[in-house]
């Protein structure tokens, strides 16, 4: 029998209705509803009332005696007192704006409340009545589950349904975890555990039936991850080749500076990748600004010395032009040739350069998404590099690894992410980090000011403009609000050419025509422009040297992660630097966000704090994210067992056996429904 085909209206007491508000939940089958787990539990189990101390939280069940007084404060606000025997102790409940509950509070009643205790006075004030004890069985005297629900299903009634379900088809939950790692963490079995998560009888009994579901989650994901590394290992389709390790190293040597010891590290990590049968697939991980592109232009260099094209991938049009241009001047010296295929070429342009791509004559491709879009024949292709590219998932990263001849991939990203992400999200690549800055460079001197001093602001980027330096003023720009944005963008620029003026000032915004955008950054990047007005888009990557004043309006609008790309755009040509943060935030985590930007530039801790702020499932910016969403794992809290699965999911993917033994037979079929089938089938 198999729970996760049965329909959740099989249980007694679901009935059509019912079964539709439970789909608004996730809940269809059987097994969703055994597993939608509680997220806290209220205590309901009884105090030992001499025992309890003043001003604690308890629960107590008595007898209702006397007479019950209310009194009304205005229309809405009422205080109802009452009696209650418990123990042979008489004490009174104090009730706020619960009118309706006099009428029930009979002489004679037995009923549970759970509230804050005055022991002096012997007065409890309700926060939770059971007026029946008796008839609710998983509310009284007990830890109660507690679920998020919705529409017509009430958290009493769905306690009743999944203990229902539990009676019906508890007998056949089976145990999909291999028996010797059961054995090794003492973990509770499955059916056990399911049922003491949503009704414990204490709470190390539930932190128990956590840890075994927590682990069986983490366990399984990373059994997924695992089989698709160890398959991307074993098949060694990809290019083994011979290094021209003597000109590599001249390249390096001619480079205008020396290697940080970070980048030297990444560099022979690349190498050694490329140079083995298998296909490189490797995460490179280094703040703004720690010089990834010129280990991307290495590598590059390395492949086209092998015999192969290689190509670099970029979220926008004017990054690939300028990235383009970086990789030329370093590269065309050395007869190598890079062309740019972007969704911007005319289509004559387009044919010549696809056909130059096709016939080889083209040795480095840098490109936006076209780059893998239909009609894109590659000549050789041996490396697919990508900048910025966190939001593929784990499939959209697959299919790169297919183009072509199974090329190398690596995969470069500015942001920081803290480890126990990387290795879920990243979790069957190999990950390579640069933690460390080029020698010279000087933090960002990082202020945040209120509105109020913007007449301030605009005298500072003056000053420093006018001494030949750059500035950029951002504003924020979202969906929900593009037009205002847009209007509050278009009056910055206004105000700030009248107020800067001889200085010229540059508008650019994601709504203006692509020529158009192209101009403003062009003219910008010579210096011609000297204070850049603009939302977003100069976010990712844009390198402009002379640019040393980063300015962000309404900064509590944008994410840290975010704000500390956005910062990572000045201060690139060494020498001082100055982000101000203009903002008045409604919120502590605003407040906070602006505090962390000013007390570091480290982009790991600014990362690990945004994860503490924000939590694992809004880190990379909602769902297209490429983050699982985990049921009852959590990552912030989970992240030893994280790397206990991992490992035992390595190990025994690893085993020359594991698709043989019958005892792993549930672990088989969980990975076929994934599409990971045994590799040497196919
Ligand atoms: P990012 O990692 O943000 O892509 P870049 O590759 O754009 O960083 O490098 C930022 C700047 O630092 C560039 O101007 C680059 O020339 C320079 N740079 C890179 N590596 C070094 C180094 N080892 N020493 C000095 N400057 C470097
Ligand atoms: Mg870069």
């Amino acid at each position: 029998m198999k729970l996760s085909e049965i329909p959740v209206t099989q249980v007694a007491g679901v009935g059509e209705k019912r079964a539709e508000d439970l789909h608004r939940l996730g809940i269809e089958t059987v097994e969703d509803l055994l597993t939608y787990f509680p997220f806290r539990y209220d205590d309901n189990r009884l105090t030992d009332l001499k025992r309890a101390g003043h001003g604690e939280r308890i629960t107590v069940r008595g007898e209702v005696f006397g007479e019950t007084s209310i009194r009304w404060y205005g229309r809405k606000k009422s205080r109802l007192s009452g009696k209650l025997m418990v123990d042979g102790l008489p004490i009174t409940v104090i009730w706020f704006n619960q009118p309706f509950l006099r009428d029930k509070l009979l002489p004679g009643k037995t009923i549970i409340v759970a509230g804050k205790w005055d022991r002096r006075r012997l007065q409890l004030t309700a926060e939770r009545t059971l007026l029946d004890p008796r008839r609710q069985g998983f509310e009284a005297d007990r830890l109660a589950p507690v679920y998020s629900v919705s529409g017509s299903i009430k958290v009493q009634w769905l306690r009743k349904a999944i203990h229902q379900a539990f009676v019906q088809f508890g007998r056949h939950i089976e145990e999909p975890l291999p028996e010797a790692l059961v054995r090794r963490y003492r973990l509770m079995d499955r059916a056990k555990a399911m049922y003491l998560l949503h009704f414990p009888r204490g709470w190390e009994e539930g932190r128990q039936a956590r840890r075994r579901m927590v682990y069986e989650e983490l366990f399984l994901y990373e059994l997924k991850i695992m089989a698709l590394r160890r398959r991307i290992r074993r098949e060694s389709r990809g290019i083994a080749r011979k290094l021209d390790r003597k000109r590599i190293e001249a390249f390096i040597d001619a480079l205008p500076f020396p290697l940080t010891r970070a980048q030297r590290r990444v560099v022979d990590e690349i190498l050694t990748d490329m140079a083995k049968e298998e296909q490189m697939y490797r995460l490179l991980q280094g703040d703004v600004g720690s010089g990834k592109t010129v280990v991307a232009a290495i590598a590059l260099y390395a492949n086209h010395l092998s015999g192969y094209q290689g190509a670099l991938m970029v979220p926008t049009e004017i990054l690939a032009e300028q990235h383009a241009e970086t990789l030329g001047k370093l590269l065309e010296p050395r007869g190598v040739r890079v062309v740019t295929l972007t969704g911007r070429l005319s289509a004559r342009q387009r044919r010549e350069v696809l056909r130059d791509i096709g016939n080889g004559s083209a040795h480095v491709v840098v490109g936006t998404h076209a780059l893998i879009q239909e009609g894109v024949e590659y000549h050789r292709l041996g490396l697919v590099i990508t900048d910025e590219q966190h939001r593929f998932g784990v499939k959209q990263r697959a299919r790169l690894r297919e183009k072509g001849e199974s090329p190398d991939v690596l995969f470069m990203t500015a942001t920081p992410i803290p480890r126990t992400l990387a290795i879920t999200a990243f979790g069957e690549m190999d990950v390579s980090v640069i933690d460390e800055m080029p020698k010279g460079r000087q933090p960002v001197e990082t202020h945040w000011v209120k509105p109020d001093v913007w007449p301030r602001v605009i005298r500072f980027i003056g000053e420093r403009c006018r001494s030949g330096e750059q500035a950029y003023v951002i504003c924020p720009l979202i969906e929900e609000s593009e037009k205002m944005d847009l209007q509050n963008a278009q009056a910055l620029y206004e105000e700030l050419t009248k107020a800067l003026a001889p200085l010229r000032v540059g508008l650019l915004h994601g709504k203006m025509a692509p020529d158009h955008k192209d101009e403003v950054m062009r003219r910008f990047a010579a210096g011609d422009v000297q204070v850049l007005v603009s939302t977003t888009v100069v976010e990712v990557g844009v390198n402009v040297p002379r640019a040393t004043v980063m300015v962000i309006y309404d900064a509590d609008r944008f994410g840290l992660a975010q704000l500390h790309q956005l910062r990572g755009r000045v201060g690139r040509g060494g020498g001082e630097a100055f982000c101000i943060l203009v903002a008045d935030p409604k919120s502590e985590t605003g407040v906070e966000r602006m505090r962390i930007l000013t007390e570091t530039v480290d982009g790991f801790e600014i990362a690990r704090r945004d994860l503490e702020l924000r939590g694992p499932g809004e880190f990379f910016g909602v769902k297209q994210s490429g983050m699982p969403e985990f049921r009852i794992a959590d990552l912030s809290r989970d992240e030893r067992i994280l790397e206990v699965a991992r490992a035992d999911a390595w190990e025994l993917v690893s085993r020359s056996d594991f698709w043989e033994r019958k005892e792993w037979a549930p672990l088989h079929a969980f990975l076929k429904k994934e599409g990971l089938d045994n590799p040497s089938l196919d």
